[in-house]
């Protein structure tokens, strides 16, 4: 979006009554808890079923606009009392899911991040092709007719959080499993499926902070998924899944802290300078705010991303008090909720609003 949009999302705003808004889902009270902790009046859109657990947490949502469907945030009413609340609006995870795209790239109030990389999210081969072209080492993608080399992992359109992802070592094999999963009416459009080269090693997903305001990139965290069931195969040898017909899933249960060896700290870096170099050459202003980028690790340290994410991600939900990284760059318990705050709080004192929004 360009910058005589921006001044008019913030057209009639007061810059020092700013309330910071969300959807009430997946890491909003970490969003929240920042924003009270930076001194910022917040607010949560939330469905009517979600109001009793959110309304547990008064001390930290100043305002909730109860809706019927998640769509409706940009209905006129919930737009004109977000914007009456001077709101700017923490885009996480769940956003563009939850809300569908054509909402989630035109809501007229707004948005701390970059907005057009939303399309960029939801479209698995222009993602990878993102990293590509930033240099970022990726697993090969193979097509339908391309022989396998080693093992693939093919993910199925649609599948989310890793379910319905399979593994397997030849064309051959994956040309039957997708016809047999389109007879069943389980896949419409192969087209749309990806054969990525299966990385062998341990997956690690690497958050990141890009601050326009400072114009620095700071590491913030790093989380496992905890999948199921592949994370259960030290309990059940495969063989026995596969004899009763269990292929096992990467369905996301949770997440898990670690803590890179330091010496894996230089590369993961310059990974996360690369992704903000491209986004800033591609889709200026580039990106702002918290990304993640998800990966492999193998044994000789090298590193390769399958996967991104361009907003906050539910791994640095661990992080509520701040992280071992958040607190080397801060000093103070700063998590990224708190630091998108911050971040915010800075870009009014230095009168850069408009360089943290789109
Ligand atoms: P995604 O939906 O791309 O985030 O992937 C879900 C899970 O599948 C990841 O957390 C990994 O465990 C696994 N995965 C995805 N891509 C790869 C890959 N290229 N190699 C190995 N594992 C992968």
């Amino acid at each position: 979006m360009g910058c005589s949009v921006v001044s008019e999302l913030l057209e009639g705003y007061d810059l020092d009554r700013l309330t910071i808004a969300t959807l009430a889902s997946h890491s909003s009270l970490q969003i929240a808890h920042g924003a009270k902790k930076e001194g910022f009046s917040t607010l949560l859109v939330v469905t009517e079923d979600r109001v009793g657990f959110y309304g547990q947490f008064k001390h930290l949502v100043d305002y909730f606009i109860v809706v019927r469907r998640w769509s409706d945030l940009c209905s006129r009413e919930v737009v004109e009392e977000l914007r009456s609340r001077n709101s700017v609006f923490v885009p996480h995870g769940s956003f563009v899911e939850y809300v569908g795209m054509d909402c989630a790239t035109g809501l007229s109030v707004p948005i701390f991040g970059l907005r057009s990389l939303f399309p960029i999210e939801a479209d698995q081969h222009a993602k990878m092709e993102l990293l590509r072209s930033a240099e970022i080492p990726t697993p090969t993608t193979y097509s339908l007719d391309s022989e396998i080399d080693g093992l693939a992992i093919v993910k199925l359109p649609g599948a989310k959080g890793g379910r319905g992802y399979f593994i397997a070592s030849s064309r051959q094999e994956i040309a039957e499993r997708l016809r047999a999963l389109v007879d069943r009416g389980l896949v419409s459009d192969v087209s749309k499926v990806i054969i990525q080269e299966y990385l062998v090693g341990v997956t690690a997903y690497f958050h990141y902070f890009y601050s326009p305001v400072l114009e620095r990139l700071e590491i913030t965290g790093a989380d496992i998924r905890y999948e199921s069931d592949v994370d259960s195969l030290r309990r059940i040898p495969i063989e026995k899944l596969k004899e009763i017909g269990v292929e096992p899933t990467f369905t996301v249960v949770g997440n898990i802290p670690v803590v890179l060896r330091e010496s894996l700290l230089p590369a993961v870096y310059s990974y996360g300078e690369k992704f903000v170099n491209k986004t800033k050459e591609v889709l200026p202003p580039g990106v702002v705010g918290p990304f993640c980028l998800e990966g492999v690790v193998d044994r000789d340290a090298n590193i390769k991303i399958f996967e991104f994410s361009g907003r906050i991600v539910a791994g640095t939900n661990l992080y509520v008090n701040g992280s071992p990284y958040t607190y080397l760059y801060w000093d103070e318990p700063m998590s990224v909720g708190r630091r998108i705050a911050r971040e915010i709080r800075l870009a009014v004192e230095k009168n850069r609003l408009s360089s943290v929004i789109t």
